[in-house]
């Protein structure tokens, strides 16, 4: 059979089309997101901004079928999520998680491994090595055995950094990765996006802080519950497109670098 047009076309790492999310509030639906399309090529460091309650975690959560979708088609190198969940890795946002759960960092980073080995394997010698190399590439490799209710929010982050890395995913979701760490842990994971870049993975980074924007993504999507504008940092990340997305609420000029989003 002859290829199709579109099969000769490479895939994008990530291809939503009018995906529309709602929540039920006090009865009615109230929708998050409002008929998003959004198209992320492979290779890429994505950066998405946007202000408070724009839908960002949102988008993330209904692409992995972790929330209901009211319309539209999420696609994963061209598969489905179903189809490609090994491939897509998610470092959820470090609030939404239980600290106190006794458990400790090296039980963490090995959940990483589950999705591949099953949940029936136990975890051999170099399922062990493979979370300790992880480990040492977040710099936390003396906290192995540290119960999580003891680790600062920069040592937590990087705990969530080293589960998604032993998962080896094309895809990686991360939901605020920068969030109140210290400055030697937003090194750490600049250093680290740079590097699943280099291998050739794709990297979708909630960020807040618009002022790093330039420096730290090729690509921007600026989210306040549609899409107002995504490509190129160059190219979309203008005065006009964050005055879109934050409205009169920004004090933050491109050109100048200054920050101050109310
Ligand atoms: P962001 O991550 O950009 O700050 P969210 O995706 O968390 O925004 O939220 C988008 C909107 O959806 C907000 O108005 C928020 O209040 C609402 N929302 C988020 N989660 C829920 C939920 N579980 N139930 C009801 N409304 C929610
Ligand atoms: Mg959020």
């Amino acid at each position: 059979m002859t290829p199709t047009i579109s099969e000769n076309l490479a895939h994008a790492a990530l291809e939503i089309n009018d995906l529309t999310v709602a929540y039920i509030q006090q009865g009615s639906q109230k929708p998050a997101l409002w008929d998003v399309d959004l198209r992320v090529p492979e290779g890429v460091l994505m950066g998405i901004v946007g202000p408070n309650g724009a839908g960002k975690s949102t988008l993330i959560k209904a692409s992995l079928e972790l929330l209901p979708r009211a319309a539209g088609d999420v696609r994963f190198f061209g598969r489905s999520y179903h189809q490609a969940r090994r491939q897509v890795g998610y470092v959820p946002q470090r609030g939404s998680v239980d600290w106190d759960f006794p458990t400790t960092v090296l039980d963490v980073v090995m959940m990483g491994l589950y999705g591949r080995m099953g949940w029936v394997r136990r975890p051999g010698k170099p399922d062990r090595a493979r979370a300790f190399q992880a480990l040492e590439q977040v710099g936390l490799a003396d906290y192995a055995d540290r119960q999580i209710s003891r680790l600062s929010g920069g040592q937590q982050q990087r705990t969530f950094l080293a589960r998604a890395l032993v998962q080896d995913a094309q895809l990686y979701f991360m939901d605020e990765p920068f969030a109140a760490v210290d400055a030697v842990t937003e090194r750490a994971i600049v250093e680290l996006l740079r590097q699943l870049r280099q291998q050739g993975k794709t990297v979708i980074v909630v960020h807040h802080d618009l002022s790093t924007v330039s420096e730290y993504f090729d690509q921007v999507t600026l989210l306040n519950r549609e899409i107002v504008a995504s490509g190129p940092v160059n190219q979309v990340f203008t005065d006009q497109n964050l005055q879109k997305a934050y409205g009169g609420r920004l004090n933050f000029n491109v050109g100048v670098g200054q920050v101050g989003a109310a």
